[in-house]
């Protein structure tokens, strides 16, 4: 029997075991981690500093004495309250599709919907750097998977031939990619995974996860700021980043979302988001469509672009290599003042260990140019 000392020693020898911060404090972008004291936290998906938010704050407590605390059973079941209609029908509205279905995370969406739309006799293709969530999915549906280099047109295109040749006539491909890389920062070429995809039989299923709330009008995402919402099937994304909040949603065309409402067993087979959750999530998305949320942007975006003219996303690499100098400039930093977790394998390829550099509207521009001395200094 395999022994779990040996595995955990096992990791610690090369660099790769995990330990959990326990925070004291509420988020935000000054976390207190017990025993060490007040930290400036540049490690955290919480782009528009909405987690502790006084308006997702005062909306949560009004709608737990209007909804309660939970939802009693599955939505299939008497879950499915109006506070998940109403975001659904607001979602689908926001993200121009037919419909939406929220799940009670970005894992679970991912999870439940790629095995409710693919089985065996299917063909998966996703970008090598897609999220854990994705790839789980698509190996949980049994279908056929293949990989292709990460943003490497060509080879989207060679697999894309290579399955329509292949696929069953009442068989389905299904082309996965974020559209912004969660542990990069980049960027996919949307348009043109839209023109090969598009013409072809295949699904596009986008994940939306770090674009949802910072980028495009409204902070609609990368799709809509490039016109191509009409064009990708299924648009993906979590409330759980730049909303401040939790949970996953899914859009599509009206019969995609049923078959999901049939089919998806995350959904199916868990008990539906409390209804107070989901009414503040409603409202957040008011909040963030609208004038608040474009200041809270263009605040986000002037921190980012202070730190790094170049960057697209509110996420920044800092690539390391190893394990061991990762994790201790991770050290060094953090002993300066600054939470900036070193990210290891599996979540990056081996030899590519990283700081992940993360923004927030709510950082001041001077501790953005803190941070950015304290890094040349170790670099
Ligand atoms: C975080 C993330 C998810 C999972 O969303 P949760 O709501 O945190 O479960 C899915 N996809 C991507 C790309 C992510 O970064």
């Amino acid at each position: 029997m395999r022994d779990p000392d040996s595995e955990l020693n096992e990791l610690d020898q090369t660099g790769l075991r995990r330990q959990l911060r326990r925070i004291d404090s509420p988020q935000g972008v000054e976390i207190t981690l017990t025993g060490s004291g007040k930290f400036l936290n540049f490690s955290s998906n919480d782009y528009l500093g909405l987690a502790n938010h006084p308006a997702n704050r005062e909306s949560l407590k009004r709608n737990i004495d209007r909804y309660g605390t939970g939802s009693g059973a599955s939505r299939l079941v008497c879950g499915s309250q109006s506070p998940h209609h109403e975001l659904e029908e607001k979602l689908a509205a926001l993200k121009n599709a037919e419909a939406a279905l929220t799940f009670g995370s970005g894992f679970a969406t991912a999870t439940g919907a790629i095995p409710a739309l693919c089985e065996k006799s299917d063909i998966v293709i996703l970008d090598k750097l897609c999220h854990a969530s994705l790839i789980d999915g698509a190996r949980l549906s049994g279908a056929a998977m293949r990989v292709f280099p990460h943003n490497d047109l060509e080879k989207l295109s060679s697999h894309l031939s290579w399955a329509t040749d292949k696929i069953n006539a009442d068989g389905r491909i299904l082309v996965i990619t974020e559209s912004i890389f969660s542990m990069d920062g980049d960027r996919a070429p949307l348009k043109e995974i839209c023109e090969l995809v598009t013409p072809s039989p295949a699904l596009l299923l986008v994940d939306e996860a770090h674009a949802f709330g910072v980028i495009g009008p409204q902070g609609r995402g990368l799709a809509a700021e490039l016109g191509l919402e009409q064009q990708i099937d299924l648009q993906m994304g979590t409330f759980s980043k730049a909303a401040g909040l939790s949970g996953g949603y899914l859009c599509g065309s009206r019969n995609m979302i049923d078959l999901l409402v049939n089919k998806a067993r995350s959904f199916i087979y868990s008990t539906a988001p409390p209804p107070s959750l989901v009414a503040t999530i409603s409202d957040c998305l008011d909040l963030i469509a609208g004038s608040e949320g474009d200041e809270m942007r263009s605040r986000l975006w002037t921190n980012i672009r202070a730190f790094d003219r170049e960057s697209t996303s509110a996420i920044v690499p800092f690539i390391i290599g190893e394990n061991e100098p990762a994790l201790a400039a991770s050290q060094s930093l953090q002993e300066t003042g600054y939470l900036v977790p070193a990210i290891r394998y599996p979540t990056v390829p081996r030899g590519t260990a990283r700081l992940r550099i993360t923004f927030s509207a709510a950082h001041q521009p001077n501790q953005v140019s803190r941070l950015k001395q304290a890094i040349a200094t170790i670099a």
